[in-house]
């Protein structure tokens, strides 16, 4: 089958997503397709002009050095990117629409356009499907209940941290820290109490920490904390300030509430993970056993 030069045309401007053709110096040379109304295509890049007219510097610097990857290695690039009215030389403020994912796939070709060479860009709008992928990353590490880290993302965080200490011979240090009779509370209260007190303490674990530590729920009514760059000392410091914004807190269901927290600090060459958890561990049961609302370091 033969296609005429209108028919041509035609079948490419009915593509659903539009593909550009860009010159090594950023010229759009040509834009067929986009005909997809329900993904629409914000980027204002306009046939015969080049994306330093319409983009910012940094934008259009991107832009160029993936077209220059595709024209270097004749391969096909696949690249995620964001298009935002900031992106914009001339953003339109609050009439904006909102910022745009797209997924990029560029080809170069093997002719020359206007005496440069070139590829196609095809772009596909991926908003919802970035926005799910977004939903579902941050689902998989936060406890729903409290909104703070759960052990899975702890974990990765502190795997990451204590390779640095061990590389940097920085401090690093662990509290576990445990709610005294929870279940007197429960039990007392209701299950709906203990959880609105679980959600107060995770509220005062946010304001006695740096935004460098990494606080989580490590399960039921026990959190932990990774302190980088942080000495037990500092660290033993830093439990008990919480314990005793714990004890002094008017929690909503009226109760005082205590909690007990173990401390352990990394050793270098003897310890890993497990190590560390287990030595706050045990400090945490002492700290029980010692009567509750207390802290202890582990030696
Ligand atoms: P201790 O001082 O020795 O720590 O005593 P405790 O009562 O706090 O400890 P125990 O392990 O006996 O009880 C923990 C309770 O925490 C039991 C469980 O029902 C409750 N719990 C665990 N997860 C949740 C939760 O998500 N919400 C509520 N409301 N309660 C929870
Ligand atoms: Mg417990
Ligand atoms: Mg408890």
């Amino acid at each position: 089958m033969v296609f005429s030069a209108a028919e041509l045309a035609t079948i490419l401007s009915t593509l659903p997503d539009p593909a550009f053709v860009l010159t090594r110096s950023g010229r759009c040379a040509g834009i067929f397709g986009g005909r997809d109304a329900r993904h629409p295509h914000e980027g204002g890049i306009v046939e015969g002009r080049s994306l330093g007219d319409v983009l910012t510097q940094r934008k259009t610097a991107w832009f160029l050095a993936q077209v220059e990857i595709a024209l270097t290695t004749r391969m096909l690039q696949v690249v995620e990117y964001q298009l935002a009215d900031t992106d914009m030389l001339a953003p339109k403020g609050e009439d904006a629409a909102p910022p745009v994912w797209f997924e990029g796939r560029i080809q170069a070709l093997d002719f020359r356009v206007d005496g440069e060479e070139a590829v196609l860009w095809v772009a596909t709008n991926i908003s919802e499907r970035h926005e799910l992928e977004q939903r579902l990353l941050t689902q998989s590490r936060v406890d729903p209940l409290t909104g703070l880290w759960n052990r899975r993302k702890f974990d990765d965080v502190a795997n990451q941290e204590l390779e640095r200490a061990r590389r940097y011979a920085e401090p690093v240090s662990l509290l576990i820290l445990d709610i005294d009779h929870f279940k007197a509370i429960n039990d007392t209260h209701g299950h709906q109490t203990g959880d609105a007190v679980l959600i107060e303490i995770a509220a005062i674990l946010r304001c006695g920490t740096r935004a460098s530590d990494c606080v989580a729920r490590w399960g039921g009514e026990e959190f932990a904390i990774l302190m980088p760059e942080t000495d037990g000392v500092e660290a033993a410091r830093a439990a008990d300030n919480i314990r005793a914004a714990v004890e002094v807190n008017l929690f909503a269901c009226g109760m005082p509430v205590t909690v007990s927290v173990g401390i352990s600090a990394f050793r270098a060459g003897a310890d890993d993970l497990d190590d560390l958890i287990r030595r706050a561990d045990d400090a945490l049961y002492r700290a029980k056993a010692a009567g509750r609302n207390r802290i202890d370091l582990a030696a």
